[in-house]
């Protein structure tokens, strides 16, 4: 549904002057302001794909503050994006400037996954660098099965095969878990690499990111 859609219904039901915000509030889910004369209405963006039945619930409590319509919504609230509170505080950058991580996402997903795999992505703001040696392109975090993506890599000077691999190779922490052998925690196995050389643009890839590396930036590189 379309914010001017919703609005469209909250104004069948009032005759008070209605403003209608859609925001991506943090942990917030409406907020209602009214005067004598007019309603302020700011509403979770989330909201605007939820069903019918929750439609009727968030109409119900814009304009009558009703109690169990409230419940209604934030259960809906903590079960569809409260869900996890980490990865709602950091949500997400998808869309960077020259590339879309979605995309690049869905597609490896397909091409290499058989679309298998259901994890999520986001960028991450790039730290201060003093030098590139130990800089991190990309990570996985299993326990909130997401992929992050140093925003560095947001560049048009970054080959698109190169932030390609980068995700490739964080969707394969996903298969291939953390071993313990000996006491020793591996983190690439042997199974990882196998399948990481699988990687059309492997060998390209990995001379970039020696260079990278070496030069502390790229030529071209702001
Ligand atoms: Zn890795």
């Amino acid at each position: 549904m379309l914010a001017q859609e919703f609005l469209v219904k909250l104004k069948e039901k009032t005759n008070l002057k209605i403003s209608l915000k859609v925001k991506n509030y943090r942990s917030r889910i409406v907020s209602i302001v009214v005067s004598r004369f007019d309603k302020k209405i700011c509403l979770h963006e989330k909201f605007l794909s939820s069903d019918e039945y929750i439609i009727q619930n968030l109409l119900d409590y814009c304009i009558n503050q009703n109690k169990t319509s409230l419940k209604i919504i934030k259960n809906y609230a903590n079960q569809n994006f409260f869900k996890n509170k980490i990865i709602n505080e950091k949500i997400f950058f998808l869309k960077g400037i020259c590339y879309n991580l979605q995309d690049i996402y869905d597609n490896l997903n397909t091409g290499y996954f058989d679309n298998k795999l259901n994890l999520k992505i986001t960028f991450f703001k790039k730290p201060k660098y003093k030098k590139y040696r130990s800089i991190t392109f990309g990570l996985y975090d299993d326990r909130n099965k997401l992929i992050k993506i140093n925003k560095i890599l947001d560049n048009e000077f970054i080959p698109f095969y190169f932030i390609n691999y980068v995700v490739f190779h964080e969707m394969l922490h996903n298969l291939h878990p953390v071993t313990i052998d000996n006491n020793r925690r591996k983190v690439h196995t042997k199974e990882f690499k196998e399948k990481e050389k699988t990687f059309p643009y492997y060998n390209e890839a990995k001379e970039f990111e020696k260079k990278f590396i070496k030069k502390g930036k790229i030529d071209g590189w702001a």
